[in-house]
């Protein structure tokens, strides 16, 4: 299902929420940490190149957002203390967690599986899947107690159809699709946290400059372009489409 990019909605839409966006100094994670921001959220800004994210915490300080935080952590190295952390953090910090956006990702390598790094795919699997569960097992608890809740997801086209080449990247992403549903069917009783899944689209990044090198980026949309269907998830309409995996474009 494609979500609206023309998304308009009160500067207020998000005003007292805190919202965990990780991956946020670059790319996707970076516009929809802005867009939130200056629709009221306050946004903990996690990813693992600390001047990247003090980038995004000045531009928001900047455009007079709601008082941002930022939360180093490398994935790939996260331990169940480290997140256990990041929750008492951000209890201290803000007292509450309304939503979680997973969208931090590695590429890995493009390669067939017969010449797949066995290493490379491991940490695919971990920063792509295992932070991913980590995350939000540690935080539910905080989740819990918010009134309206998201946990969104982020999924990619090779996690519905697998694609020659695509490794670990695409098996991550269909796994990322299970994690999803778990916890959405999980969560279906007590009503408050809503559970999704998006898939962003060819979007102008890094990440996908390094899938297609010889792709014309100016023919793609931004992440700015397509932030807005990340709003409307977080805000109140998006409540609807929990245990959904949906489309940014
Ligand atoms: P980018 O590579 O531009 O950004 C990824 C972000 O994740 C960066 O901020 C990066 O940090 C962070 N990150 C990577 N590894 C770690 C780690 N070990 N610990 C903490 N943070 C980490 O990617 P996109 O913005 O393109 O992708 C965002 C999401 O959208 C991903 O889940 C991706 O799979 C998905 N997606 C993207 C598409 C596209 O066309 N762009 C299409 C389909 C899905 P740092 O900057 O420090 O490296």
């Amino acid at each position: 299902m494609p979500l609206p990019l023309d998304y308009q909605a009160p500067t207020d839409l998000l005003g007292g929420r805190a919202i965990l966006i990780t991956g946020a100094g670059d790319g996707i994670g970076r516009a929809v940490s802005l867009l939130l921001a200056a629709h009221g959220a306050s946004v903990v800004l996690l990813g693992r190149t600390v001047s990247k994210l003090e980038g995004v915490y000045d531009a928001i300080e900047q455009a007079g957002g709601a008082q941002p935080a930022i939360f180093p952590m490398d994935l790939l190295r996260a331990t169940p203390d480290d997140t256990r952390r990041l929750a008492a953090g951000i209890h201290d910090a803000f007292g509450r967690l309304d939503g979680v956006l997973h969208n931090a990702s590695v590429l890995g390598v493009m390669s067939s599986l017969a010449h797949y790094e066995p290493q490379t795919w491991l940490e695919v699997m971990q920063v792509n899947v295992n932070a991913a569960f980590l995350l939000s097992a540690t935080l539910l608890p905080l989740l819990e107690r918010s009134d309206d809740a998201r946990v969104v997801f982020t999924s990619s086209g090779v996690g519905r159809k697998g694609r020659a080449h695509w490794g670990a990247y695409a098996v991550s992403k269909f796994a990322t699709e299970g994690l999803m549903q778990v916890l959405a069917d999980e969560t279906e009783s007590q009503r408050r946290i809503k559970v999704m899944c998006i898939n962003p689209g060819a979007t102008r990044t890094s990440m996908r400059a390094a899938a297609y090198p010889a792709e014309d980026p100016a023919r793609l949309r931004t992440p700015e372009e397509i932030a807005p269907a990340y709003l409307y998830l977080f805000g109140p309409e998006g409540a609807a489409l929990h245990g959904r995996t949906l489309d940014a474009q």
